[in-house]
């Protein structure tokens, strides 16, 4: 689809809006002489101060206009959105459960109202009328909101979380545009990159420790970070474990993601470095979708993780699943749902609405096309698991996900991730390290953010190490610069 606009400065929501409808998106920043026979357009005449927005779709036409009030800008692209959303929603049938609302972070964006003097009943009924959501996501992301405000009370002075990362898998997933490298071509940089990174843990840990910073939370994600041995994992393990002490209250959380890299001897090893959450993500109970998606297991395989990692000792539990994959629908959903909850029980369950961005291969492949079911799947995913005990926490949208849905996680009371929390609501300093690793650091005075990359891909994270551990150096002249 075509979008023609006439103003740069409004180009970000315009585009944004138009993505919720239309998969692929041209800009074309001009209005032309003549329109083609499909196209949509948002514009703002100064000298007329009149807003337009029209569109052509399959011969149907559809155009707004209203008189410009008060030349803000902020108001004018506001109004443009909502004539833009309403004129693409009466042309497609369609009407985005988070009508205008862009942002990847909704449940932040409510608590944001909530702390600035509204009431939870009001920022969920401005959430309705300012930003047009459905009344339904709006009291989830209410809900959301509440919760997540809650446990940010956990955050302490001078906290922040360390994030490690591991960009490895076993294969690549069809839907998954993450970096992580296939261990199958990879393997022979798993070494000099565990090396590597232990050396980034350990020079990063110096200047947290010279900075008098309290470590709360520790994730190891990725990719998939049981695809190193039990051997590597104990390396990695201890090398947290001497550079920070592990006090006994952190909250120490591990992607141990796919089945195929699960055994004994690695849970075992995490259970003794004081793991205290482990995710065994199962995407979907049903074996013919997870055939279709590339993932190598069967459920099956996830029921025997889960009853090793419950044997060894693990009692925090997360599950990840995922709405809207090829060949899945709401009752095959309704069914992973239910076998969730009957046979793994795990203490967390988190739902991912599909993104297909454009590094997956799926997207590459169009044949291969999400399921018509994904909202339905959301929706279901929220009752059962609400009426089960579950609660709502943290919520986040990405781009390029089917329908413009959020992912939310859910938890049963106590067993909530806070690292998850604090680092989509953006709450706390996370310092990162690995290759694809970003560090965000926050002022929480002036709630400031700024960000240190690692470098993307393990090679060239290995080929620039020095580079990294300078990056890092920039911890310190943030924190003393801020006074913090
Ligand atoms: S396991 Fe996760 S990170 Fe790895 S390819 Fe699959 S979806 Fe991507």
């Amino acid at each position: 689809m075509i979008l023609f606009l006439n103003k740069d400065e409004y180009h970000y929501e315009l585009e944004n809006i138009t993505r919720m409808f239309f998969w692929q998106v041209e800009i074309v920043k001009d209005l032309p002489e003549e329109y083609p026979d499909e196209f949509c357009a948002a514009y703002y005449d100064g000298p007329e101060r009149q807003l337009t927005a029209e569109a052509r779709i399959n011969g149907k036409s559809s155009k707004l206009e209203a008189d410009e009030t008060d030349g803000d800008s902020k108001a004018i692209e506001y109004r443009l959105a909502v004539m833009l959303f309403q004129c693409l929603s009466d042309l497609t049938g369609k009407r985005p459960e988070f009508g205008i609302m862009t942002g990847v972070r909704p449940a932040k964006y409510a608590a944001n109202l909530i702390s600035s003097g509204m009431t939870a009943d009001e920022a969920q009924k401005y959430l309705v009328d300012h930003a047009l959501v459905s009344e339904k996501k709006a009291k989830l992301v209410r809900i959301t909101a509440e919760n997540g405000m809650k446990l940010g009370e956990k955050v302490c002075d001078k906290g922040f979380s360390l994030y490690v990362s591991i960009p490895f898998c076993p294969s690549r997933c069809s839907y998954c545009s993450f970096v992580s490298k296939s261990t199958e071509k990879e393997r022979k940089l798993i070494k000099p990159y565990l090396d590597a990174l232990c050396r980034e843990i350990e020079f990063t840990s110096e200047i947290i420790k010279s900075l008098g910073l309290v470590m709360q939370t520790v994730y190891i994600g990725g990719g998939t970070p049981t695809v190193l041995s039990a051997d590597e994992l104990v390396q990695l393990t201890q090398a947290v474990d001497n550079c920070f002490g592990m006090p006994a209250d952190v909250e120490y959380c591990v992607e141990a993601g796919r089945p195929d890299t699960i055994s004994r001897e690695k849970l075992e090893v995490l259970k003794s470095a004081g793991v205290s959450r482990i995710s065994i993500n199962p995407q979907t109970g049903n074996d013919f979708v997870l055939q279709k998606v590339g993932r190598r297991h069967t459920a099956a395989q996830i029921e025997e993780c889960y009853r090793l990692a419950r044997e060894i000792g693990f009692d925090n539990i997360n599950a990840d699943f995922i709405a809207g994959l090829p060949g899945d629908d709401i009752e095959s959903f309704r069914n992973s749902m239910t076998w969730a909850l009957d046979v793994l029980k795990p203490e967390s369950i988190t739902v991912h609405a599909l993104t297909l961005k454009r590094a997956s291969r799926m997207r590459e492949n169009q044949s291969e096309i999400f399921s018509p079911d994904a909202a339905l799947m959301v929706d279901y995913a929220q009752e059962v698991l609400v009426d089960a005990g579950y609660a709502p926490y943290y919520m986040y949208r990405q781009k390029g996900t089917v329908d413009s849905l959020e992912n939310t996680g859910y938890a049963k009371p106590g067993y909530e991730c806070l690292y998850n929390l604090f680092i989509m609501d953006e709450v706390q300093s996370i310092i990162a390290c690995g290759a694809g690793a970003v560090t965000k650091l926050m002022d929480p005075k002036s709630n400031l953010i700024e960000r240190v990359f690692d470098l993307k891909y393990p090679q060239e994270y290995l080929d620039r190490f020095d580079e990294m551990l300078q990056r890092k150096q920039y911890i310190k002249e943030f924190y003393d610069d801020h006074g913090i």
